[in-house]
């Protein structure tokens, strides 16, 4: 069992990037990659402790892409911090952030929400701010009575505290992480509001232009879902992928390596990542 897709306090999970780890070598992973958003500041220090307790360790972060009427996210896999197009590209949308922040801010100050950007940077800590930091300060002020109430009244696409990020072009993101040497997976498919022949053309035009794998075995899909999917990649001839998208406390019935319970990600599809990448 392999979970390839995990979020520490280097986004917004809950637990650190060491601590990742040791769950998931206790839930009897084999290996796992930490995906943190728009960032790969846990990768180095989540790798130290792969090493440490002897389990396998893929660098790997998420991004949100331009798509509609759904959401699109992809995973990169193999990309180390440092100089690389995928690496500015992060940047770029880690930038584009602090401007969304501000945005939002002023959002719920006009919905008589006063929330300050030092309470929701005590919340992220060092990790990149998102939605569910400011999802906390919200209930900790006692503007909403949970993370899952103030996104459906407050932050949710379509609430009145919505602002949307930047997000990159799926075809720019394909093309960042192969010039990276890393590979590019669309994460959980069902997202993008889209039917499966929708899916197929999807597909269809991402993997002509290097997209090398789907997250197939997705911590929140049915055993049917995942089966549909799994068979939907080996046509279009990509890596039927998984993990469990872990955040901690931010999504709480969501484990490391075992999903909502019954997840059980093959060990293979990291070989066949690998015979994936590029150079
Ligand atoms: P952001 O990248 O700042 O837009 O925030 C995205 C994060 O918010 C991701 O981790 C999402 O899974 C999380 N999120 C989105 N909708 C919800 C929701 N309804 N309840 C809890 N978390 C959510
Ligand atoms: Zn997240
Ligand atoms: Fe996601
Ligand atoms: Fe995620």
């Amino acid at each position: 069992m392999i979970d390839l897709h995990v979020h520490s306090t280097c986004s917004d999970g809950s637990e650190t990037p060491e601590r990742v780890v040791e769950l998931a070598a206790a839930a009897g992973c084999t290996a796992m990659a930490l995906t943190d958003h728009d960032g790969l500041a846990g990768v180095a220090r989540a790798g130290e402790r792969a090493k440490s307790l002897g389990i396998g360790f893929v660098p790997g972060c998420e991004v949100s892409c331009a798509f509609s009427p759904g959401t699109m996210h992809a995973l990169a896999y193999f990309v180390e911090p440092g100089e690389g197009p995928l690496q500015s590209e992060l940047e770029r949308l880690r930038r584009d952030r602090s401007k969304r922040n501000d945005l939002l801010l002023q959002r719920l100050k006009d919905l008589g929400l006063p929330v300050i950007l030092d309470e929701v940077e005590a919340a992220a800590g060092s990790s990149v701010v998102g939605r569910p930091h400011f999802a906390s300060v919200l209930v900790a002020n006692g503007a909403a009575s949970s993370i899952q109430d103030a996104f459906e009244r407050l932050l949710a696409k379509g609430a009145p505290g919505y602002v949307p990020k930047a997000r990159i072009d799926a075809a720019a993101f394909i093309a960042a992480a192969t010039g990276a040497g890393a590979v590019a997976v669309l994460a959980h498919p069902l997202t993008l509001g889209i039917d499966a022949p929708g899916l197929d053309r999807v597909l269809e035009e991402l993997s002509a232009v290097g997209l090398v794998g789907m997250e197939c075995y997705y911590g929140r899909y049915s055993p049917e879902e995942r089966a549909g999917l799994a068979l939907m990649a080996k046509r279009h001839d990509i890596v039927a992928t998984g993990g469990s998208d872990f955040h901690g406390s931010f999504k709480p019935d969501l484990l490391v390596g075992t999903g909502t319970g019954d997840l059980d990600v093959p060990d293979t599809a990291i070989s066949e990542l690998l015979d994936r990448k590029p150079r």
